[in-house]
This record gives C-alpha cells, sequence and structure tokens, in this order.
C-alpha cells in the first residue's frame, strides 16, 4: 500500500539526516510567542513566563500500536500528534509545541515521509501547536515515532488525576467503544483482501468508527469549554485504554469508589449495530476498548446545573467512599466489580 501512494521514490540515503530534518520541517512555522526558538539549534527555546509547564511522551512502534496495511502515513502523523495532544488537554492544559522523532527503515522513501509530516502538519494546524524539534534515525525493521507534547496552564487551572472526592460526579466526554470497533472492522477487511485482493470493501456503513480508529481527534474544545462554562474538574484523565482502566485510575490516585451506570454509557448508534453483528457486548466494548481520545473527569455536584444541558458531557456515575470500591451498576441493577481489563463478570 505504501508502494502504491508514492510512485516516486527518493531514497533517504541522498538527503543525510540534516537534510532529511530540513526537507521535512521546511513549511513549520512557529506561531506561539512561548516558542522562542524552534528547529535548528542544539535545543528549542520555550518561555512560558510565569505559568505552568505541562509535559508528555508517547512512544508508536509499528506492528504494536499501527498497522500501516491500512493505516494511510498522513492519518498516522495525524494520530500520533492527536494522541499526545489529548494527554495534554487531560492535564486542563493548552497544548503549544511538540517534537517528534521517528526511526525508519530503507523501505521508506522520501515521498512517505514527507505524507507522515503532511499528516502532522494538519494537525498543528488543528490544534494550533508548534513542532520545534525531534531527531530522524534508521532503523533496521519498522518504523518507530516517538512525539513529546508540552503545553501551559496557570498553576491554578492544572488538573490531576487525585483531585476527585466523594459524591463527585463522573462525566465523559463524546461516546465511547468506537474506535475499537472501527480497528476489528478494518482488521475483518485485511484478512478478506489477503484472500481475495480484488475485493473492494464498503466500509461507508462504517465510517463513523473508522474515523475514529484511524483519524481520531483530542477534545482540546471541551478545555474551552469548560472554561467557558467556569467548571473546574476535580480530577481528570483521557481515555486510551478504555473507560473501567481510567476510571479505576482516577479512583486509585483520588483514594475513592466508583458506581458507574451501564445505561448512562453514551454510545453512537454506529458501536450499538456494529457490536451486534460482531455479536460483541457493547458495554463490554465501551469499557476496555480504548482509543476513543475522550476525557474522563469528575466534577462537584454544584457544579451540575453548568453542564447538565450539554451535548458534548454525559454523567455516567458518581464517586463513593474508597472503602465502597469501583462498581458497574448494570441495566438489570445487578452490581458487578469493574476491573482493568473491563468487568468482572464471576466477582460478587
Ligand atoms: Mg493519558
Amino acid at each position: 500500500m505504501l508502494e502504491d501512494k508514492s510512485p516516486q521514490r527518493t531514497s533517504l540515503e541522498n538527503l543525510g539526516e540534516f537534510g532529511l530534518i530540513k526537507h521535512l520541517t521546511q513549511h513549520f512555522e512557529l506561531k506561539h510567542e512561548s516558542s522562542v526558538h524552534g528547529i535548528g539549534d542544539d535545543a528549542a527555546i520555550l518561555d512560558f513566563g510565569e505559568k505552568k509547564t505541562v509535559v508528555s511522551t508517547d512512544l508508536l512502534v509499528e506492528g504494536v500500536h499501527f498497522d500501516l496495511s491500512y493505516m494511510p502515513l498522513k492519518h498516522l502523523g495525524y494520530k500520533s500528534v492527536v494522541v499526545n495532544l489529548s494527554d495534554i488537554y487531560a492535564m486542563n492544559a493548552k497544548a503549544t509545541q511538540i517534537t517528534v522523532s521517528i526511526a525508519v527503515s530503507n523501505r521508506f522513501p522520501l515521498e512517505a515521509l514527507e505524507e507522515f509530516y503532511a499528516g502532522m502538519a494538519l494537525a498543528c494546524k488543528m490544534y494550533n501547536v508548534d513542532l520545534v524539534g525531534g531527531d530522524t534515525t534508521s532503523s533496521t525493521k519498522g518504523m518507530l515515532i516517538s512525539v513529546t507534547a508540552i503545553g501551559v496552564a496557570e498553576k491554578d487551572e492544572i488538573v490531576m488525576r487525585s483531585g476527585a472526592k466523594t459524591n463527585d460526579l463522573l462525566v465523559v466526554t463524546g461516546d465511547l467503544g468506537g474506535a475499537y470497533l472501527g480497528l476489528q472492522v478494518l482488521e475483518r477487511e485485511k484478512e478478506v483482501f489477503k484472500v481475495n485482493p480484488n475485493s473492494q470493501p464498503d466500509l461507508e456503513p462504517y465510517s463513523y468508527i473508522v474515523e475514529r480508529q484511524l483519524k481520531p481527534e483530542a477534545r482540546k474544545d471541551i478545555v474551552e469549554l469548560l472554561e467557558k462554562l467556569e467548571v473546574k474538574p476535580s480530577a481528570m484523565i483521557d481515555i486510551s485504554d478504555g473507560l473501567s482502566s481510567e476510571i479505576l485510575h482516577l479512583c486509585e490516585q483520588s483514594s475513592v469508589g466508583c458506581n458507574l451506570f451501564e445505561d448512562k454509557i453514551p454510545l453512537d448508534p454506529t458501536v450499538i449495530s456494529t457490536s451486534e453483528e460482531f455479536k460483541m457486548d457493547s458495554t463490554t466494548i465501551a469499557l476496555s476498548g480504548g482509543e476513543d481520545y475522550e476525557l474522563l473527569f469528575t466534577i462537584d455536584q454544584a457544579d451540575y446545573p453548568k453542564i447538565k444541558a450539554n451535548p458534548n458531557l454525559t454523567v455516567i456515575g458518581h464517586m463513593v467512599d474508597k472503602q465502597e470500591g469501583a462498581h458497574l451498576i448494570t441495566r438489570g441493577d445487578t452490581k458487578i466489580g469493574l476491573t482493568a481489563q473491563g468487568w468482572n463478570s464471576f466477582s460478587e
């Protein structure tokens, strides 16, 4: 698939490392005042004045985190940036800069990397962040991507995982389970393609969930919305691994328990129909699917009137005393212990 997209194949050896970085980053402009100096010296210079800086890093490995047989490189570039920005927004901060390092084998021509950087450039534009540094090197096999995201916030704006209190409401943005099911659809089509390379998959009915997998968005808008609504969450985390494990992180770091209500978990109609098609339970998918990059946060009950009318925000439960533990209350009113894998139907 890589070859089909890039008829011209310029070998990376012709450019050298510095020529390559210069070539790939030449159209990236610095937009933020805090980006004093970007690419071109030993290190970038950032100046945030009196504010607090937040930093987060991710490493993505071909074959482990992404599959280039159905992931176009432009989408991969976009997603690599977005998943890191999500961690900055989860601190209730504004993302301002990224650094990107890649290692690629010689199976990647320059044109493939240009596609990847075009996706990153789009993400930088959409999320208003500056690319200020990075590294490129060779790998013996496949592609590795490391992105570091930097953000800024006033000291009293920052929200950590540790501030949730008993009786706080548990709120989630958007809807859950789409990214995981999108991946299932893509994996299925890949298997069909292996058997019959002439098959033309009709992904139209699945466009929402496939997009959730291939081109996820981070919830920059929610950080801005909460500021406008004058709501500061008591604790927050982004949903990269599935609702269940993120709830357990909040509970553990805040020393509280949680009651999560199955009938409140927001699901897109495509998620419901596709999980039926795959004979999977949609609640299990939302709890343990992952890669949705929504925000999960807790608020004081007094703030409920400020958020209740907003279609982006759903109250899915509330925090309880630590001794009570973390549970899913099912539609049938059964109380089941939450586990990092989703929920354990055999406990209690
Ligand atoms: Mg995170």
